[in-house]
C-alpha cells in the first residue's frame, strides 16, 4: 500500500467520533478549525458546541456583540482568534452574502484564514485538492521520510510544502487530509509515538535510523518575555473597579483590575514604597485585606506573574484619579470577559468564601 493509502486505512479504523466529523457546512468546519488552533481536542470540544449552539448561523455570530463572543471564548487563549473569528463573520455577511466562499484561493482572502484552515476547509466541504500543512502533518513527514531540513526556515517551509502536494490523495483530499492530522496528534505523537503498532513503520525513515526524538528540527526557538503584573481588587461598597484593555497587547479588549505592571519581579513592600503605587494612592485612605502568592500564567511567548491585591475603601476615588477605570457592582463582573488568570483567582474565591 502507498502512504496515502496506508493512511487513510489507519484513519477508517481509528479516527475518533468528533462532532465536526459529521459535517461539511463550511461554517461549522471553520469554527472547529478556529478554536483547535492551539488547542487540545478535549478542551475544544465544549467551546465547539457553545459556538455552535449559541451562533447556529454565521449571521448569529455576525450579529453578536464582540464582548459576548470574547466572554464565550474565555478560557481558551489567543483573544486575537475570536476577534478574527467575530470580523470574519461580518465580513460574510456582508460581502458574500452569507456564504462561505467556495474554494481555497477565495478562502484565503478571509481575515484569520491562512493556508491551513483554507486548505482543511476547501477540502473537507468542497473536495477541493488542496494539502493541510501543519505541526501534526510536518512532523509525521519529516519523521516517515526522514526529512530534517528545518520546518521554520524558508527552504523547509518549501520543501514540506511540496512533498505535501506530492503525497495528496486527489480522489479523496478530504478523508487524506483528515487522516494525516488525526495519525500526527494520535499515532506519531511528538512523545512517545506508538511505533510498534504503527502501520507506516516498515518504511519509516525516523524509525529505521533512530532520528524519531529529533525530527521535525526546528531551528530557532522563540524567546520567551517574563512581565510582572500587579492587580488591585479595589472593592468600596459592592462596587470594583475595572478597565479595558485597548492597547495592542495581550487580550485585547478584554476586561482587567487596575493594573501596576512592573519590569522585574517586585515582592508587595517595594511595591507599596514605589511612585507609581503612591502616585495612583495619592490622599487616598485604603485597606489591605490580601495579598495573593505570585501565581505564573504562560502564554505562547510571555510568561507572567500575576499579584493580586485586595483593598477596601470607604470612598470613592475622585473621577480625576480613576483614569480610564469604571465602577461596576460585583455580581456584573461575569457579564465583563477577563483573561482566564483573573476569571480564576475570582471564581475560586468566590468558592472558598
Ligand atoms: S513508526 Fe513511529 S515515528 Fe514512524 S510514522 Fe510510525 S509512529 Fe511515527
Amino acid at each position: 500500500m502507498d502512504f496515502s493509502t496506508e493512511l487513510k486505512f489507519w484513519y477508517r479504523q481509528n479516527a475518533r467520533d468528533l462532532p465536526w466529523r459529521h459535517t461539511t457546512d463550511p461554517y461549522k468546519i471553520w469554527l472547529s478549525e478556529i478554536i483547535l488552533q492551539q488547542t487540545r481536542v478535549d478542551q475544544g470540544m465544549s467551546y465547539y458546541y457553545k459556538f455552535t449552539e449559541n451562533y447556529p448561523t454565521v449571521f448569529d455570530l455576525a450579529q453578536a456583540p464582540e464582548t459576548q463572543i470574547l466572554r464565550d471564548w474565555q478560557g481558551l487563549g489567543y483573544y486575537s482568534r475570536a476577534r478574527n473569528l467575530h470580523t470574519t463573520a461580518k465580513l460574510i455577511v456582508s460581502d458574500w452574502g452569507g456564504k462561505f466562499p467556495t474554494t481555497y484561493s477565495d478562502l484565503l482572502k478571509l481575515k484569520g484564514v491562512g493556508e491551513y484552515t483554507a486548505a482543511a476547509i476547501s477540502s473537507i466541504c468542497f473536495r477541493e485538492a488542496k494539502p493541510v500543512v501543519d505541526g501534526n502533518v510536518y512532523r509525521v513527514l519529516a519523521r516517515v521520510f526522514g526529512e530534517s531540513t528545518p520546518i521554520d526556515s524558508t527552504s523547509g517551509k518549501k520543501r514540506f510544502r511540496e512533498l505535501a502536494e506530492s503525497l495528496l490523495d486527489h480522489s479523496e483530499p478530504d478523508v487524506y487530509n483528515q487522516a494525516i492530522m488525526e495519525f500526527g496528534a494520535r499515532q506519531c505523537t511528538p512523545r512517545n509515538p506508538n511505533c510498534p503498532i504503527c502501520p507506516l513503520a516498515a518504511s519509516c525513515v525516523a524509525r529505521k535510523e533512530h532520528k524519531i526524538a529529533v525530527l521535525p528540527v526546528k531551528a530557532g526557538k522563540t524567546k520567551i518575555t517574563e512581565r510582572w503584573m500587579n492587580y488591585l481588587i479595589i472593592r468600596h461598597k459592592d462596587n470594583l473597579y475595572i478597565r479595558q484593555r485597548t492597547a495592542n497587547d495581550i487580550w485585547k479588549n478584554l476586561w482587567e483590575f487596575p493594573l501596576l505592571e512592573t519590569t522585574t519581579a517586585t515582592d508587595p513592600k517595594t511595591l507599596m514604597k514605589s511612585t507609581a503605587w503612591r502616585t495612583l494612592w495619592q490622599e487616598i485612605p485604603f485597606e489591605l485585606n490580601h495579598v495573593s502568592t505570585e501565581i505564573k500564567h504562560i502564554l505562547s511567548h510571555q510568561k507572567i506573574w500575576i499579584r493580586f491585591y485586595e483593598l477596601t475603601i470607604d470612598k470613592a476615588i475622585p473621577k480625576k484619579q480613576r483614569h480610564d477605570w469604571i465602577q461596576i457592582k460585583e455580581e456584573q463582573l461575569e457579564q465583563h470577559g477577563l483573561p482566564i488568570a483573573l476569571h480564576k483567582y475570582i471564581t475560586k474565591k468566590r468558592i472558598s468564601h
